[in-house]
């Protein structure tokens, strides 16, 4: 059970997947004033810096204005559609609402009404030029490329922004690094507003494990790496066991960390990391909260795990 919202999992947005095969609706929704549209470069969010108070928030741009970008029938620049914003209920005062209830537009039917405010979609530019400062050039009034390590991507000003650059960032590395089928490597084409590739070869076939037979079926989603990240507390319950690794800046100290392998349970890769990297027993491991961790398509699983053992084994790796 978890109330807790992490940076990069402010999610306003209803992903409205039910929509991404209706192109009908999703034309139209792309050719509303009303909707908003986000660029990247590949992995870099276009983005407004404020030097002063070093704070950056998205570019967001309408139709008219990448409308050359979306009819660039030579390039064909990969776009997707992220989803929904639905205007906030002015249903309940603040003294009203549920403290510990989540901003989310599926936490509680009185929180948002049903009404389409926006839809956002969001378009990579690397196709149209490959060259970012050609690209920035065309918009140069609005923004940049950003420019920086995992750390400055968390000085965003809008939290809620975090989270349409962590979904856009995630899918946008995964087309990056997926462009060919991984059976046959025939191209994969794009499909259902950017969520899904489909092998171009109509004779590759993949094997459905389940039914243990080959099927004409060779279709893939995007990528997301489970991985664990606990906080350590010794037996007396006294004591949190912290780590660091030798390239993060001084001071900085981070709970254990590390990815959950194929077959392995979020509880079983908690202890066997925590041991690997501690030389630390633990036994009952308690599910915290969780967030995407778009570098690129991590899922950051936070869980408390409870100490049997103090004698820490630290490994120097
Ligand atoms: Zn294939």
């Amino acid at each position: 059970m978890s109330s807790v919202i992490n940076y990069f999992a402010h999610s306003f947005i209803d992903r409205a997947s039910d929509k991404r095969k209706d192109r009908e609706w999703l034309e139209q929704q792309i050719r509303s004033d009303k909707s908003v549209f986000i660029l990247f470069h590949v992995d870099r969010p276009f983005v407004k810096v404020d030097q002063l108070n070093k704070m950056f928030s998205l570019s967001k741009l309408n139709y008219a204005q990448v409308r050359f970008l979306l009819d660039d029938e030579k390039s064909k620049p990969l776009w997707l559609f992220l989803g929904v914003e639905y205007e906030k209920s002015k249903g309940k005062t603040e003294e009203e609402s549920d403290p510990v209830l989540v901003d989310s537009p599926f936490a509680d039917p009185l929180q948002y009404d049903r009404t389409v405010s926006k839809c956002w979609f969001a378009i990579e530019t690397s196709a149209h030029d490959s060259n970012p400062q050609n690209i920035m050039s065309m918009f140069k009034e609005h923004g940049e490329f950003f420019e920086g390590n995992f750390l400055k991507l968390m000085t965003i000003h809008d939290r809620e922004e975090a989270s349409v650059i962590a979904q856009a960032r995630s899918v946008f590395c995964w087309h990056d690094r997926n462009k060919y089928c991984s059976t046959c490597g025939t191209s994969n084409r794009v499909e259902e507003a950017g969520f899904k590739l489909a092998c171009d070869n109509a004779q590759c076939k993949s094997k459905d494990r389940a039914q243990n037979k080959f099927v004409p079926s060779n279709i893939h989603y995007p990528r997301v790496d489970p991985v664990v990240i606990m906080l350590i507390v010794n037996p007396a319950r006294t004591h949190f066991l912290l780590g660091r690794k030798r390239q993060f800046p001084d001071k900085m100290f981070s709970c254990l960390a590390g990815y959950v392998e194929a077959g392995e349970s979020i509880d079983e890769a908690v202890r066997r990391e925590t041991f690997e990297e501690a030389g630390i027993y633990t036994n009952q491991v308690v599910y915290h909260s969780s967030q995407p961790w778009p570098f690129p398509s991590t899922l950051m699983i936070g869980c408390l795990a409870y100490a049997t053992s103090s004698e820490i084994n630290v490994d120097m790796e």
